[in-house]
């Protein structure tokens, strides 16, 4: 593999919370100058047949991923999975419970709104999330912007969204170990995404953590992400290389939804990547399952 290939491995399309069509974020990744992508939607694999046909047409590797809402030890924590079997019965009903959870919290953030005095109906969601399979509080985001109450998601999440704002709700997420060996049982790998967020706090995923998380299957870290600073990346590193995890960088891109996250803003270099194909071939080839394989240029 020529050390050379830019290869960003997380980005959402508007199958979850990004607002590019699956297609455009392929073709947008070309045009960044990507050699490889991973489409890595919250809690869904919709989009993946839409990006490998669109990958095909413009040779682009792509590498079919997920990122999972999950809970550990009283934290949340976003889990990428790539390459597992998307039809793996226990990954799907996983999956299935937390988008229930997703859309049962909307109505119930839509009453805390109507509390305050803003009134915002289900339509108006779904207007903004079209064919979304995830839908989360960045449409309810854009729903806000839509009725003209803030000016972007950054304002609608700092005003009434995120956590002790006063339309924040909370939502159910898979408990992270048991998620760890259904990605590995459908034949997939999982890395641990923007792993200590913008506050620098390791919270349960310090080294003890993670070589637990290793202990149950965990392939990865995603070191180089926007939320970690130099400080950050260098102890997650150094934790990556005591437990032989790999390391992975990535945009976290959301097309126009999220300033700052252009697409190979962070990157995977050539020979983590490697690995981390190693790692999901040994894990298709041990559960036996049909796995994806990587689009190929
Ligand atoms: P949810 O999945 O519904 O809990 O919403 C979390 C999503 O909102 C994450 O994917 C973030 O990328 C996004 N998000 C969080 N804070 C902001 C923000 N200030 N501006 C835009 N998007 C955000
Ligand atoms: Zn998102
Ligand atoms: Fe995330
Ligand atoms: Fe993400």
């Amino acid at each position: 593999m020529s050390p050379d290939l830019r290869i960003d491995l997380h980005a959402h399309s508007r199958m979850s919370d990004g607002t590019q069509s699956p297609t455009e974020l392929v073709h947008a990744a070309k045009a960044a100058g990507l050699d490889v992508l991973a489409i890595t939607d919250h809690d869904t694999s919709a989009g993946w047949d839409e990006a490998a046909t669109a990958a095909a047409e413009v040779g682009l590797d792509l590498v079919r991923g997920m990122e999972i809402s999950t809970r550990h030890r009283g934290r949340d924590v976003h889990l990428l999975a790539f390459l597992p079997d998307p039809t793996y019965g226990p990954l799907v009903d996983a999956l299935q419970k937390v988008l229930d959870g997703r859309n049962s919290r909307v109505p119930a953030i839509l009453g805390k709104l109507h509390d305050l005095g803003i009134d915002i109906t289900l339509d108006d969601v779904r207007r903004v999330s079209g064919d979304a399979a995830a839908v989360g509080r960045p449409h309810l985001a854009d729903a806000l912007v839509a009725a003209g109450v803030v000016r972007d998601r950054e304002q609608a999440f700092n005003e009434f969204l995120r956590p002790g704002r006063p339309a924040y709700v909370d939502r159910y997420a898979a408990p992270l170990e048991p998620m760890i060996r259904t990605v590995t049982e459908a034949g997939g790998v999982s890395v641990v995404a923007h792993a200590w967020g913008r506050s620098n706090d390791p919270g349960p995923l310090d080294e003890a953590g993670f070589a637990d998380l290793a202990a149950v299957g965990l392939a990865g870290i995603e070191v180089d992400h926007e939320d970690h600073g130099p400080d950050t990346r260098r102890q997650l590193r150094a934790i990556a290389s005591d437990l032989d995890l790999v390391v992975t960088g990535s945009s976290d891109h959301h097309g126009a939804g999220k300033v700052g996250h252009d697409l190979g803003c962070n990157t995977t270099a050539p020979r983590e990547y490697e690995r981390l194909l190693a790692r999901a071939a040994a894990a298709a080839a041990a559960s036996g399952r049909t796995t994806p394989e990587v689009v190929t240029a």
